[in-house]
């Protein structure tokens, strides 16, 4: 039987052609031709400020929470149905972090939930788009400038997608993007800083080289350089740089593709959900979908469990997603006991199917067909 796994790199043509001709220029390090090619083609298309590639959407949340000068004692809210790199940005940076409950009928943070956590610490709102799907920008947006808040958008899964027509990635201050292989374009590790208020352009590109304004050097703009600020080196190498391009190059047959294998889920599954068996995603108000991820609900942790083993036992490798960050190891002592019930619910029932870019329909056909025979011999 052919396993279908969760997920696979692919590649879309010109990336070992990109590769070979970043080695061929000569400059396989940090912020050279394709490094250029990749910011400005995200800068150009949807109206970002300044983009800086970096190794990882993890090193980009890094840079946002040294941009804002994240100190001890600052609070920044969040959801706390997120990944690790969400908040350890701000953890590495002595932050408080209050953690948000996700909204009944999605992943993404609920906005009472976050209103009654503020107060004169808090200093910044992290927003992160589940499955690329945008979070209520209006209502987030004024509740930011009501209360002076620096809004960060970790828009790791929402490459492509908007709110209102407008790019998610656009809204806050600060926003990151991952291309890490589970993504919908990737090179492996890989991810950008968007910065929109440009207040924040030029530290962000001292902070990017080290604590050095080389980049500003080797434009002509300052006659020498050298250390001017704290930073690290969160350059991504241009080989890397190079393979994203060739994908950004193919971003619409990539985004075609993954939505016509999401709908064909969405289709074959909704019988099951008018049975009332499972959940589907439900596609918030405003928001486009970028098909990052098809995912379902379960009724129980249980049911989840023995959903996945099925799966499993048929060669299908589902997996489910973030254990809620309030309930861990790390974190748990310092949250103290405020229940967060929406986010627990997502931490036990949610299951992520196969979706990538070179799935078949007849993968997705013998998927559903496993879930089908699964709720049959349940009822
Ligand atoms: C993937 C992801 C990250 C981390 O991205 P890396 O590029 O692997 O560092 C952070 N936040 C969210 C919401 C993600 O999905």
């Amino acid at each position: 039987m052919k396993k279908i796994p969760f997920n696979k790199p692919y590649m879309r043509g010109k990336e070992m052609d990109y590769m070979r001709q970043a080695v061929e220029l000569g400059h396989i390090s940090g912020n050279g031709h394709f490094t250029k090619r990749c910011q400005q083609a995200f800068e150009q298309n949807y109206g970002f400020g300044k983009c800086l590639l970096t190794t990882s959407c993890t090193d980009a949340l890094e840079m946002a929470a040294l941009l804002l000068d994240i100190q001890e004692g600052d609070e920044v809210i969040m959801p706390s149905y997120t990944f690790v790199s969400t908040a350890n940005a701000f953890v590495l940076r002595g932050a408080t972090l209050r953690f948000a409950d996700s909204q009944a009928q999605h992943p993404n943070i609920c906005l009472q939930s976050t209103e009654a956590l503020i107060n004169e610490k808090t200093k910044a709102l992290v927003l992160v788009h589940y499955a690329g799907m945008a979070c209520d920008m209006d209502a987030f947006v004024a509740l930011c400038q009501k209360h002076k808040l620096y809004l960060i958008e970790d828009a790791a899964q929402a490459v492509d997608s908007f709110y209102k027509g407008k790019a998610l990635g656009s809204f806050g201050e600060l926003a990151a993007f991952s291309f890490h292989e589970t993504k919908n374009i990737i090179s492996g590790e890989g991810g950008m800083l968007l910065v929109n208020d440009m207040r924040f352009a030029e530290r962000a590109e001292i902070l990017w080289e080290k604590g050095t304004n080389r980049s500003a050097f080797f434009r002509g703009d300052v006659d020498k350089y050298g250390w001017v600020d704290m930073g690290s080196s969160f350059l991504a190498s241009d080989i890397l740089a190079a393979f994203l391009y060739a994908q950004i190059e193919q971003l619409e047959d990539i985004q075609a593709r993954r939505k016509a294998l999401w709908q064909s889920y969405a289709q074959r599954l909704r019988p099951l959900e008018e049975q009332g068996l499972l959940r589907l995603p439900q596609v918030p108000e405003h928001s486009s979908n970028n098909a990052h991820m098809f995912y379902m609900l379960t009724s129980s942790l249980q049911e989840r469990d023995a959903l996945l083993q099925h799966l499993r036992s048929e060669g299908i490798h589902a997996v489910f997603h973030y254990q809620s960050l309030h309930k861990s190891q790390f974190y748990a002592s310092k949250h103290g006991n405020r229940p967060l019930p929406n986010c627990d619910m997502f931490s036990d029932c949610l299951l992520r199917l196969p979706l990538f870019y070179e799935l078949q329909e007849s993968d997705i056909e013998r998927i559903c067909q496993s879930l089908e025979e699964f709720y049959q011999n349940k009822g």
